[in-house]
């Protein structure tokens, strides 16, 4: 097996640091399941087939807005209890809707995207710009983002969003939806062949190691589970429309008065506001290593290529 590289390590030791994810102790006072409130089957946390919290939590739990809609297709073989395609669901609930494969919605295939990696696959950068390898982000805005984040520094070829210049400044996506695949690794292939799916263009993420806990024979340390993927694009659209910092924002509102910041308040740096997109993901990668030890877990020890 492949020894750990750096980058791997460093980020196992803070998974989470400088995200805004809400505290979510209570949820540890939850000792026994309860019925759903939609179909009555036994849960502890919330339904993995009607996206709802149980009763206790109801109006306890966050609820993320999201800047594009989200489908996601799930493989009718993947185990519910084990996807994390419903975290997405009871988080996002008026963005994100679920579809059991073969189930697929007809898209306007100009403003949809397919979150896949591939030969054609474009970066979320070039969906801004229209070209190909036009822009890479620099290095300067990765130091700025805190640990947790991590966009791209396991790519070879590191990124350059030049200050203001390739932050796009604009308040709108080039997509409003995004079409992700829930599946395992070796599911995947299976959905992606279908021609509907093919047909719509293919966004790529920077690479990123996953922290889902869940051992998939053969899978890279890079493939990210649903709800990590869906999280890791906004914050790449994010940062490509609005970067980072205040810095940023000053320069911009200078540039472009028209584009007032106070007129579209969506159009802020990133500050976290997909951040909660990962609250059960970050509660039981927390409980599962209080009760196993990080480096014992098989997942952790997958290899990064
Ligand atoms: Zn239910």
């Amino acid at each position: 097996m492949n020894p750990k590289s750096l980058e791997a390590r460093n980020c196992d030791d803070t998974p989470f640091e400088g995200m805004h994810i809400d505290h979510f102790e209570h949820l540890n006072n939850l000792k026994n399941r309860s019925p759903c409130p939609r179909c009555g089957k036994s849960r502890m946390y919330f339904c993995y087939t009607c996206y709802v919290p149980v009763s206790k939590l109801a109006d306890r739990i966050p609820i993320c807005k999201l800047p594009i809609k989200v489908d996601i297709i799930k493989h009718k073989r993947e185990i519910d209890g084990k996807s994390t395609a419903a975290h997405a669901a009871v988080l996002a609930p008026q963005d994100v809707n679920v579809y059991i494969y073969p189930e697929v919605p007809n898209y306007n295939l100009d403003k949809t995207v397919l979150l896949y990696p591939g030969a054609d696959a474009r970066t979320v950068q070039e969906l801004f710009t229209g070209q190909k390898n036009t822009v890479t982000y620099k290095e300067h805005l990765l130091a700025e983002l805190p640990h947790g984040y991590n966009v791209g520094t396991l790519r070879t070829k590191i990124v350059d969003i030049d200050n203001n210049f390739n932050i796009y400044h604009t308040d709108k996506f080039p997509i409003d939806r995004v079409v992700l695949i829930d599946s395992t690794w070796n599911q995947s292939r299976g959905i992606y062949a279908d021609e509907r799916l093919q047909q719509i263009p293919k966004v790529v993420l920077q690479n990123r190691v996953s922290q889902f806990w869940r051992h998939q024979k053969g899978s890279p340390r890079w493939y990210l589970s649903t709800v990590e993927a869906l999280h890791q694009l906004l914050l790449e659209l994010h940062l490509c429309a609005w970067g980072r910092s205040v810095h940023y924002r000053s320069q911009l509102s200078f540039q472009y008065p028209i584009h007032s910041f106070d007129d579209h308040p969506q159009c802020n740096p990133y500050t976290g506001q997909y951040d909660n997109l990962l609250y059960f993901f970050k509660f039981m990668y927390e409980k599962l290593h209080t009760l196993y030890k990080h480096e014992d877990m098989l997942s952790y020890k997958r290899p990064m290529s």
